[in-house]
């Protein structure tokens, strides 16, 4: 890493603030037209239409054969800084009552209609970081170097970043290979807070279709039949002892989640097959590995005291990576933070928590070996917060994916610019 040029100083220019009404309507205009996963069309559309408008930028469109989009400012010499957003949204159908919430349907990648939710908050994450596009051109005189802004698809399914990087004319051969990679994300969590952790942020996910085979027939007949849906019960059951009994429950975490299953549709009729749909969640790559191990042997064990006919079927749904934050990168973050945001309680705080879920934004800085930092903001009303906190009632706020979740648009949106622009600076002011 060139260290040694990065000019890490808390310097954030918060005189550049573009004015933020615009950017308001820009947030309820992404709120309101959300697309699922590989669908970021209309999305990468508008926000190239925005950075267009910018000028200065120059900008790069379906990269890696995906609808991802990427800006590069280049001024003079200096570190480059790469600026992450995620775009896409989710199967939810939105219940916030919002009078911009969004009524959207979209048929997703397997031809069936659903409504569609930006229910992760990607749409605060798009608008902040366009309009970090503008704070960053209009400070230019206070900074040089490359700045670099990755729109990224995909980010649900834990394919966006990978396909980004590694497709047909992919993001590295567009723009420079920066020196730092930075992103957020909005949570739950009182508006105008923001955290950063060092280390691990964010855990592995692996999630696999699984097909078992039986043999089908008439319900008053088992004998004559090899059933699924046994199979598939005494599966899911199994399934439990990985975590129970093979993983130290002292040091060594995991999650397997059986999120989906599906088999059959009369009651007096033993079907040909058995679906389920798991999701599992580690914090380091042995106990990701023996996990993994461990749920293939369940399921082949269990379809062979079955006697099933052919051997299940498993389909890998996606990966994520683990995601850590570099020491170093972190430092220079936290410097920063500390020098523009308030602190505790309703500020900045550098102990953050692991994120709940997991995030495939890493892949953008390990694909070419560089560090990265990726921190989170709050998103919840100030005034429900503090109701809920007295109440001790925090769980009741929507989470991530919850049809209700939807931030408060200000101050979560300064924030989230704030930092997206504060943290690039890190490295670029002078
Ligand atoms: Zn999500
Ligand atoms: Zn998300």
């Amino acid at each position: 890493m060139p260290a040694a040029k990065w000019n890490r100083r808390p310097t954030h220019d918060t005189g550049h603030l573009p004015s933020l009404d615009v950017y308001q309507d820009l947030y309820k205009h992404f709120h309101a037209h959300p697309e699922l996963s590989h669908l970021e069309s209309e999305t990468a559309a508008r926000v190239t239409e925005e950075l267009r408008s910018l000028g200065s930028y120059d900008i790069f469109t379906n990269i890696g054969e995906t609808h991802g989009v990427a800006a590069v400012l280049k001024n003079g010499e200096g570190a480059t800084v790469l600026l992450r957003a995620d775009m896409d949204g989710l199967p939810v159908e939105e219940k916030t009552g919002l009078e911009y919430a969004s009524k959207t349907r979209m048929r997703d990648s397997e031809g069936v209609e659903r409504p569609t939710m930006h229910a992760c908050g990607h749409d605060m994450h798009i608008t902040s970081l366009l309009a970090t596009a503008k704070l960053m051109l209009d400070a230019k005189k206070a900074w040089r170097g490359t700045l670099i802004l990755c729109f990224q698809p995909a980010e649900e399914k834990g394919a966006g970043a990978k396909a980004m990087v590694e497709g047909n004319g992919g993001l590295y051969t567009k723009v420079p290979i920066p020196d730092v990679v930075l992103g957020a994300h909005v949570m739950p969590g009182r508006a105008g807070s923001l955290e950063t952790k060092r280390g691990l942020v964010a855990s592995a996910a692996d999630s696999f279709r699984v097909t078992l085979h039986g043999r089908s027939g008439h319900g008053s007949q088992p004998h004559r039949t090899i059933d699924p849906i046994v199979m598939a019960a005494s599966t899911v059951l199994r399934l439990q002892t990985i975590v129970s009994r093979e993983v130290d429950p002292y040091n060594c975490p995991a999650v397997v989640t059986v999120g989906s299953i599906h088999a059959g549709d009369a009651e007096n009729i033993i079907p040909e097959h058995a679906e389920i749909k798991l999701n599992i969640r580690t914090l380091d790559p042995e106990t990701r590995a023996h996990v993994l191990e461990g749920t293939r042997r369940i399921i082949n064990a269990e379809a062979m005291a079955s006697n099933a006919p052919q051997e299940p079927e498993l389909e890998s749904l996606s990966n994520f990576p683990f995601l850590n934050n570099d020491d170093e990168v972190t430092t220079g973050i936290e410097t920063t933070f500390a020098g523009i945001f308030p602190g505790r309680p309703h500020g900045y705080s550098s102990d953050g928590p692991r994120l709940g879920g997991s995030e495939d934004f890493g892949i953008l800085a390990t694909s070419v070996n560089r560090p990265s930092c990726f921190w989170t903001y709050g998103g919840t009303d100030p005034a429900v917060w503090d109701e809920k906190e007295k109440e001790g009632k925090l769980k009741e706020i929507p989470i991530n994916h919850s049809s209700y979740f939807a931030p408060v648009i200000m101050p979560t949106l300064k924030v989230a610019i704030e930092g997206l622009a504060g943290g690039a600076l890190t490295w670029l002011a002078t």
